[in-house]
């Protein structure tokens, strides 16, 4: 059903890739973020709610066709439809019906509750292509709630204490989901850095309900920012924007701050551990939901996962990847 090849993976019976890496002439995207939604195609199919995400990412004018989620779709000799990945807005597994029986592309994805996207609902199929960026057991997280209750209770410090807030994360995904989760404790408006605002604006547009926010540019006065909460990918630090932003504490918000060694190095002074990954328990979960007698592991720790799989008697395999060691959407 599916071969890897030099641009990817590849369904010669329907001739078309499913997040590409380089340009080909049909791609099946499932989902927004730059390791997955590669510019220069010809066409790309996505899930409805991706559609905004995905045509802000390609030139204007590309060829950007939807599916609603569960819609099928006939391509070639096979039939398929997008289902919701629970990852980012608009983020699709992709379920391949055809002789060779039912393959899904889990994509990106997080079994975790999360108020900006659909819920991942388990596909049924033989053939399940599973991402594993942490794919190993020491990969654990804490309940969402408790990780915003402490954030916010970090900010409430820092307000007590004259600083800002810098909260560093990914500029698609991980800033609107903090955006809306921290929106059921308190309605302060938050500052964001100029690369989160068209993302954050189309999120808006999806109705995902999220705190107001407001552009935070390179301020010409040295307007005080003690107390305010700021979003800014990782990219602004050491800018001239920072400059800018008086006394303050800052975090980074992925699933890498479970790692100490990456903690240290990014150096700031917390590290909040929310991702939008499954971790090692969602993996197996998921895997044992889907009934697949063969799972492929793709991204960051496939072998570990594969082998533990092999282990409980499942026919495995690992997909390389062109993007190791690129924590693009962690
Ligand atoms: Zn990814
Ligand atoms: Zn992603």
């Amino acid at each position: 059903m599916l071969v890897e090849t030099d641009e990817g993976l590849y369904c010669p019976k329907g001739h078309f890739y499913i997040d590409p890496w380089g340009a080909v002439a049909r791609a099946v995207i499932t989902h927004a973020h730059g390791d997955h939604a590669r510019p220069g195609s010809d066409a790309y199919l996505c899930a409805s709610p991706c559609r905004p995400l995905l045509a802000r990412r390609l030139e204007p004018g590309t060829t950007i066709e939807a599916l609603r989620y569960g819609e099928a779709r006939r391509i070639g000799e096979v039939t398929v439809s997008l289902h919701p990945a629970g990852h980012i807005l608009g983020s699709a597994q992709v379920r391949l019906e055809g002789r060779e029986g039912v393959w899904v592309v889990s994509g990106d994805y997080k079994r975790a509750p999360d108020p900006t996207c659909e819920p991942f609902q388990p596909q049924p199929c033989d053939t399940f292509v599973t991402e594993s960026t942490f794919g190993l057991p020491i990969f654990r997280w804490d309940p969402t709630e408790a990780v915003i209750a402490d954030l916010f209770e970090w900010w409430e410090a820092n307000r007590a204490a004259g600083l800002a807030s810098i909260v560093f994360c990914y500029t698609l995904g991980k800033a609107q989901r903090l955006l809306a989760e921290l929106s059921r404790l308190t309605d302060r408006r938050v500052l964001v850095h100029g690369a989160m605002s068209g993302m954050t604006e189309l999120y808006r547009e999806a109705g995902v309900p999220m705190l107001p926010t407001e552009v935070l540019v390179e301020r010409r006065g040295r307007e005080p920012l003690a107390g305010e909460l700021v979003l800014a990918p990782l990219s602004a630090r050491g800018t001239a924007w920072m400059r800018r932003l008086g006394e303050f504490s800052d975090a980074f918000v992925s699933g890498t701050m479970r790692v100490r060694g990456v903690r240290r190095q990014r150096n700031v002074d917390r590290g909040f551990v929310l991702s939008d990954h499954a971790d090692w328990p969602a993996l197996l979960q998921t895997v044992r939901e889907t009934g697949a007698s063969r799972v492929l592991t793709t991204h960051g720790y496939p072998e570990p996962l594969a082998r533990y799989l092999a282990g409980r008697g499942l026919a495995t395999g690992v997909i390389r990847s062109a993007w190791e060691g690129e924590a693009a959407s962690t």
